[in-house]
């Protein structure tokens, strides 16, 4: 069962990259107890540890910041300009709420040049992220008392179940912080075959950053990565363009634009799904990368790597959807092979 409100509450935490200290307190608190001791890396990193039977490192990860903005500039009428911290595909941003993340939280909306005073040809154009601005309903005055350049901005909208499916902001990767909370909740009394470190990891929507960081630090043999994934499963998209469907299962990272997995890590984790009757799907990403790349290529020597995804729609917009069949099905799939790892022949070919 899922617990929604730990969810619910996981995805609504602040977290932009570079400030995701609010993020990684919530978490902390909700993982301390479950784990023999939980520090911080120099970076940012939140780094949960649990002694195994053997002295092999297996990391397993996801990212705790979400894709944001930061302050760039406040106008003569209180009217901020913003740059972006992560992927945005514009036309998203058009009648949104955020917060702002000054001496207190204060939200404001982005608003664009008004359609009616628009000449012919602006209104043919796709609006740039320029266009965009920020207003909070304070003059230039109120503004400055609250807010200073560099402070960080994050979206604004509420979490929902809608039948089988959750629908959010940041379930990139909020749901999967909320997979690795559970899985060390359901592992918490049980012996685990190597030296687990569980690690919430910084920076990831602007490069990968935390996760080169921690894979030097950790230096792990084994590394299994949590992010979501696309799910084009919608109307005009071909049968071949779907990457995954919401609700086939969890999915069994095979590569991504940025990461070949190790193919032992790939049948472990099908082999582990099938003894355990979990549903999976395979996932083939053409483009994008996750921390999956950074954990392979900096550990010293390399790591053998892999990821499961949660199947995501709308991803990067404020209405993530995902179902929470594959969410629990990716929970049991990580459970399972981290108490199986010690076992599997890791043998080449
Ligand atoms: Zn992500």
């Amino acid at each position: 069962m899922i617990n929604v409100k730990l969810l619910k509450e996981t995805t609504q935490v602040p977290g932009a990259p570079g400030f995701e200290y609010r993020i990684r307190n919530f978490i902390k608190q909700n993982v301390k107890e479950l784990v023999d001791n939980v520090r911080i890396d120099a970076m940012g990193n939140l780094i949960a540890f649990r002694k195994g039977k053997s002295d092999k490192k297996l990391l397993i990860s996801a990212h705790m910041d979400e894709i944001s903005f930061v302050v760039t500039h406040i106008d003569e009428d209180g009217y901020i300009k913003f740059k972006t911290l992560g992927g945005f595909d514009p036309k998203t941003l058009t009648a949104q709420r955020v917060f702002i993340h000054g001496k207190e939280d204060i939200i404001g909306v982005m608003g664009t040049k008004p359609i009616h005073i628009m000449t012919p040809e602006e209104r043919k154009k796709i609006p740039q992220i320029d266009d965009y601005y920020i207003d909070t309903g304070l003059d230039k005055k109120e503004v400055e008392l609250l807010v200073e350049i560099g402070n960080p901005i994050t979206r604004e909208r509420s979490f929902i179940e809608m039948g089988g499916m959750v629908n959010s902001k940041s379930l990139d990767n909020r749901i999967c912080c909320y997979q690795m909370i559970e899985t060390l909740n359901q592992l918490k009394d049980k012996e685990l075959p190597m030296d687990v470190y569980a690690v919430f990891t910084v920076q990831e929507e602007i490069g990968l950053r935390g996760a080169t960081a921690v894979a030097s630090g950790v230096n792990p043999d084994y590394v299994i990565n949590l992010d979501v994934t696309l799910a084009c499963d919608v109307p005009g998209s071909m049968p071949h363009e779907r990457i995954t469907d919401l609700g086939k299962g969890a999915a069994i990272k095979v590569l991504d634009g940025a990461t070949v997995c190790d193919y032992r890590m790939v049948s472990f984790m099908k082999e582990v799904a099938n003894k355990n009757s979990i549903p999976f799907q395979l996932e083939v990403l053409p483009k994008g990368g996750t921390d999956t790349a950074g954990l392979q290529r900096h550990a010293n020597g390399g790591s053998v790597a892999g990821g499961i995804s949660i199947p995501c729609r709308y991803l990067h917009q404020v209405i993530e959807m995902a179902s929470k069949k594959d969410l629990e099905g990716g929970i049991n799939l990580l459970s399972e092979c981290i108490l199986e790892i010690g076992t599997y022949n890791w043998a080449h070919k």
